[in-house]
């Protein structure tokens, strides 16, 4: 598929991208700061957050950034938001796990990030990511059952209170063609979502338009509508918006569009945030 695209935008118009990986991520190897930079000036961004992966335990440890090496990281992306009118945020893709929360604590409280994303990527030690477990993710249980149990996770990654914003909270759909035809339901999210949402506005912490769904299989970004609506009807009000990036072709990727769909559910501003502090920018 080709990802290349356009975006138009006026003198006004101001677009930030909140989810964007670099080398220091396995999956991102070859896609430096300086490339995205690049890419951001052609495009016009106001803002771009770098999240590379940090995985604190678990198999997939060493896929992200290793603790040794985030001094580094910071330094590098602080240097180079010197060179550029490009606004550039240290940030990471934390991995919730229970039991670990003191020690991610103390990595997030060692650093000047500007915000912390939250992913919930291993429920129940699965990687619903990747084609291997997905399925096995769904095996012997309804949809609404297996959201039941990745809801009741990422609750707990809420009420850890150690993110500001959580990353696509609906990424459970990535493989979801494997174990179904039709496209799945706000009906099909299970009821702890609602509790979920609870947490959320308790914690005062954000969701995230990921528009990378867009590019994957079932076309549509994370969360879907459906799910945008009900967070905004529960009282969510604090959101970013991220491609997702992995490569500097995708950054800014579908993202006026999220702007849109935003500012029709409801909502009123974007988050942003510089060192853990949010303002709001109005949409
Ligand atoms: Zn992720
Ligand atoms: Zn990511």
């Amino acid at each position: 598929m080709d990802h290349r695209y356009c975006i138009v935008m006026t003198q006004q118009e101001y677009l930030v991208d909140y989810h964007v990986h670099e080398t220091f991520s396995s999956d991102a190897r070859s896609s430096t700061v300086e490339s995205y930079i690049k890419a951001a000036e052609d495009l016009g961004l106001s803002e771009v957050a770098f999240t590379t992966h940090f995985i604190i335990t678990g198999y997939d440890k060493f896929f992200g950034i290793h603790e040794n090496q985030i001094a580094e990281y910071v330094e590098n992306i602080k240097n180079l938001d010197e060179t550029t009118d490009v606004k550039l945020l240290v940030s990471l893709e934390v991995d919730y796990f229970p039991g670990e929360e003191r020690r991610l604590e103390k990595v997030l409280d060692d650093y000047c990030f500007d915000y912390v994303l939250g992913a919930t990527h291993y429920p129940n030690d699965l990687d619903i990511g990747s084609l291997k477990h997905a399925p096995s993710f769904f095996e012997g249980r309804s949809i609404s059952e297996a959201c039941d149990e990745f809801y009741s996770y990422t609750k707990m990654a809420v009420e850890s209170d150690l993110f500001d914003v959580v990353a696509h909270l609906d990424y459970w759909r990535k493989f979801i063609h494997l174990v179904r035809d039709e496209p799945v339901e706000l009906k099909d999210y299970g009821t702890v979502v609602y509790d979920m949402f609870d947490a959320m506005n308790s914690y005062d912490v954000g969701l995230e338009v990921n528009t990378s769904g867009r590019r994957h299989k079932h076309g549509i970004q994370y969360p879907i509508n459906e799910f945008l609506e009900a967070a905004f009807v529960s009282g969510v009000d604090r959101v970013t918006i991220g491609s997702d990036s992995h490569v500097p072709g995708t950054l800014g990727f579908w993202l006026p569009e999220a702007v849109d769909l935003l500012r029709d559910i409801g909502f009123k501003g974007i988050s942003r945030y510089q060192g853990r502090k949010r303002t709001q920018h109005s949409i």
